[in-house]
């Protein structure tokens, strides 16, 4: 990273069927159409050799555009940042338990095979560390998610008391918590959700599509469909004023229908509008078992349809594949190790998605763990550098990529566990964000 050039924060993208080049700064917020002539000479410009390029008018042209535009600094704040490894914002993930109520055909966490439920030792531990570092950082609030691994609402109790306790101790301590929960939605009856309006500001719902879709998706554990019970409960939050985000898986099976789901969503759900995020499968876990598949070309074209449709009946429709004017530094916690995920067993992992020693990348992404005597969360240096290692962008193919600075690699795990997921990922977050590029160039002919 110390060899940062031009080339490295100004691409060229050629352009489909038209014989231009398209010069796309992400960093600066510029994307122009350069001819191939001018993209001959701005090849060896930007790779910080511009005393190679013969003079001419058209060199001293394309060199005041760089400079009038900056484009040869790497703007402020942009700089690699070795800093922050470990150090998190003072909020955590509790992964309560690993028993989940549903068999989804493509489950990352498989579940059914673990039925791990923290202890309230663990529990009161993670909630006692992120309140204190909170204090230490000097912030008014902290962040508590329940998500992965399994389904928080299975044990119902286990969680209240967990609330009860965060509530009184940010009382103590006089900080806001900000409680957030990622559930299936079955088990979320009228008197769970009065409950739950009482305490959490953010709840996103895993539902993946219309009742065929859903039912095949996301049975129960006994098989049974799961589209009335999610429906049910999404009503239930609804009338309590929370408006959970949707988290959509997608498959083969449910590819064709994600504009359906769109316009479905709008016109018996969310009437005023929502958000739904729309996920192509990751190829692990049971998915990966099942050998389900979901085909890139499929899923761009059918994210890009849903995406229409859902502007014209005002849903805001999205995926994290999907980066244009989302450039970051990082693509998520698990870069830097500055997650704190606290598993049902009392691990620690940087990343969600990792809740048991059996997990796909448990022995990378477990960092620390809780220490019954004393009552604390021992972190293991080595095993956070590993991290942040594995965390940084790969040389090769990232580092030249145009879309470096919107993915920033892309989710770290598959990167490190799920290869085929990975090389899917590239072709669709290249192709979207090009679509985009080339959406916001058409605009302004
Ligand atoms: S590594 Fe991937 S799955 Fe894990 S927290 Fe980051 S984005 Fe999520
Ligand atoms: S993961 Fe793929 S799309 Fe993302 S920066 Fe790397 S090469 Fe580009």
């Amino acid at each position: 990273m110390s060899t940062l050039r031009p080339k490295n924060w100004v691409f060229l993208i050629p352009e489909d069927a038209a014989a231009t080049l398209i010069l796309y700064a992400p960093l600066h917020k510029i994307a122009v159409r350069v001819s191939p002539q001018a993209g001959n000479l701005l090849v060896p410009i930007l790779d910080g050799r511009q005393e190679d390029v013969t003079d001419s008018p058209q060199k001293d042209e394309l060199m005041g555009f760089l400079a009038s535009n900056k484009l040869l600094e790497l703007p402020k704040g942009w700089a690699p940042d070795q800093s922050s490894a470990g150090k998190g914002k003072a909020k955590i993930t509790m992964s309560l338990t690993n028993k989940c109520n549903l068999r989804c055909i493509y489950c990352y966490a498989k579940t059914g095979m673990d039925y791990t439920t923290m202890t309230w030792e663990v529990a009161k531990d993670a909630i006692d560390r992120v309140i204190l570092e909170a204090v230490q950082n000097g912030e008014k609030k902290f962040g508590i998610t329940f998500h992965g691994g399994g389904e928080a609402t299975v044990e119902l109790k286990f969680l209240q008391k967990c609330a009860v306790y965060i509530q009184e101790q940010a009382h103590v301590c006089d900080l806001k918590p900000y409680l957030g929960m990622v559930t299936n939605a079955t088990l979320i009856t009228t008197p769970v959700a009065v409950w739950m309006g009482e305490h959490f500001s953010n709840v996103t719902v895993s539902f993946d599509g219309l009742e065929e879709v859903q039912d095949y998706q996301r049975p129960d554990s006994r098989g049974k469909g799961t589209f009335v019970r999610v429906t049910r409960g999404i009503q239930n939050l609804m009338e309590v004023g929370i408006k959970p985000s949707i988290r959509a898986t997608v498959t083969d099976f449910g590819v064709n229908r994600m504009a359906d789901f769109v316009e479905y969503l709008a016109k018996e759900v969310f009437p005023k509008g929502g958000l739904i995020h729309f996920e192509p499968m990751s190829l692990c876990g049971r998915a990966a078992d099942n050998e389900l598949t979901t085909d890139p070309q499929a899923y761009m074209e059918n994210y890009l349809k849903a995406k229409e449709v859902g502007k014209k009946v005002g849903m805001e429709v999205t995926c994290s594949f999907d980066t244009f004017g989302h450039e970051k530094k990082h693509f998520c916690g698990a870069n830097r190790s500055t997650m704190f995920c606290v598993s049902p067993h009392g691990l620690v992992s940087a990343c969600s998605r990792v809740t048991k020693p059996t997990d796909d990348g448990a022995e990378l992404f477990f960092y620390a763990r809780h220490n019954g005597q004393s009552g604390g969360f021992d972190v293991d240096p080595e095993a956070v550098n590993k991290i942040v290692a594995q965390g940084n962008l790969p040389e090769n193919p990232c580092v030249s990529c145009f879309a470096r600075w919107n993915c920033q690699g892309h989710c770290p795990i598959a990167r490190y566990a799920y290869h085929e997921h990975r090389e899917q990922s590239c072709i669709i977050i290249q192709e979207l964000l090009k679509s985009a590029i080339i959406t916001e160039l058409d605009k302004n002919l």
